[in-house]
C-alpha cells in the first residue's frame, strides 16, 4: 500500500499566515500532516503555532534550529561549523518539545541533500544521541538534480546507527518550480529524465499546473507500489503562488479519490521500525 504524507518545511515569518490557510485545508479533508519547523521560526510565534498545530492530525518535527547547512550544499551553501551543526540538530528538537510539550522524533535538515546524511558520522551521532528516530534529508536526485526520486526508507545501519531511519522526500522543491526561490544553478534536471512528464517546459503559473505535476508523482508511486509518497512543500511559497490553497484541495481530493492511506512521517517511521530495522525497505508491496 502506498501511503500519502503531506509535509511542510516551515521556515520563515511568512509561514505563519500561510499555515492558517493550510491547517483549514487539512481540517476540511481530515488530512494528517507533518510540519517540520525551524526553531527560530517557532520561537518567534510560539503561542500562534500552538493554537494552529496542536492537533492530533499533525506531527510537529524539526527543520533544524536556524536552517544552517548540516553538510556542504552546491545550491544552498557550505556547511556550518561543527559546533553550529550540533546546535542545529539538538536545539531544534528542544524548541519543538518545549513549545508543544510532545516528543519530536523527526529532523528535516535545511535544503536536504542528494546523498541523504550518509557518511556524516558526527551529525548522525548527534541526531541519534538527541533521540530523533528519523531524518528526512534525501530530498534531491543524483548530482543535486530535481525532481527527487521516489526513494524508499532505509536505516543508517551501514553508518553505525541501525535504529535511525531515513525517510526521504519526493519530487520538486515546489518553490524552485515556481521561481519563488531563484536558484543559481542551470543544470537542474537529469538527462535523460526518469519521469519526463514531471519536468515542465517552463516555470509553472497556476495551481492546476502544480496539481498536474503532483499527480505524476502520486500516480507513479501507486504504479510502482512504493511504500509512500511525500512532496516537498513550503508554506510561504504555497501562499505566495496560490493564496486560496487551491492546489491543496485538488491534491487532497485526488489522494482520497485514489483511496490512498494517509499518515505522518512519524507514523511511517513507526511502521518501518516495526519491521525490525535493516538496510533497506524489504520491497514487499504489502508491508504497510
Ligand atoms: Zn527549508
Amino acid at each position: 500500500m502506498t501511503r500519502y504524507i503531506a509535509a511542510y518545511d516551515t521556515e520563515s515569518p511568512a509561514c505563519l499566515a500561510a499555515c492558517r490557510k493550510i491547517v483549514d485545508a487539512h481540517r476540511r479533508h481530515e488530512m494528517p500532516a507533518t510540519f517540520f519547523i525551524v526553531g527560530r521560526t517557532l520561537e518567534a510565534n510560539p503561542r500562534e503555532y500552538i493554537e494552529l498545530l496542536d492537533d492530533p492530525l499533525f506531527e510537529i518535527a524539526s527543520h533544524t534550529y536556524s536552517h544552517r547547512m548540516l553538510r556542504d550544499h552546491p545550491v544552498c551553501g557550505p556547511a556550518a561549523s561543527p559546533e553550529q551543526r550540533e546546535i542545529e540538530i539538538r536545539r531544534g528538537k528542544d524548541v519543538v518539545e518545549d513549545v508543544f510539550g510532545r516528543e519530536c522524533v523527526g529532523l528535516r535538515p535545511g535544503c536536504g541533500f542528494s546523498n541523504a546524511m550518509r557518511g556524516a558520522t558526527e551529525e548522525l551521532r548527534h541526531i541519534a544521541d538527541a533521540g530523533y528516530r528519523y531524518v528526512s534529508s534525501f530530498l534531491w536526485g543524483p548530482d543535486y538534480s530535481l525532481p527527487a526520486r521516489l526513494e524508499t526508507p532505509f536505516s543508517y545501519d551501514s553508518d553505525g546507527f541501525p535504529d535511525l531511519w531515513e525517510l526521504p522526500g519526493h519530487g520538486w522543491h515546489e518553490n524552485v518550480l515556481k521561481n519563488t526561490t531563484p536558484i543559481d544553478m542551470r543544470r537542474l534536471t537529469l538527462w535523460p529524465p526518469e519521469l519526463p512528464a514531471a519536468i515542465p517546459d517552463a516555470y509553472i503559473e497556476t495551481p492546476e499546473q502544480e496539481f498536474a505535476l503532483n499527480r505524476v508523482f502520486i500516480d507513479e508511486a501507486l504504479r510502482e507500489r512504493t511504500p509512500f509518497v511525500s512532496l516537498i512543500w513550503h508554506p510561504w511559497s504555497l501562499d505566495r503562488f496560490d493564496p486560496d490553497m487551491k492546489m491543496l484541495d485538488l491534491t487532497f481530493a485526488y489522494v482520497r479519490d485514489r483511496g490512498m492511506a494517509v499518515c505522518t512521517y512519524a507514523d511511517l517511521c513507526g511502521t518501518v521500525m516495526g519491521q525490525g530495522g535493516g538496510e533497506g525497505w524489504s520491497g514487499k508491496p504489502d508491508d504497510m
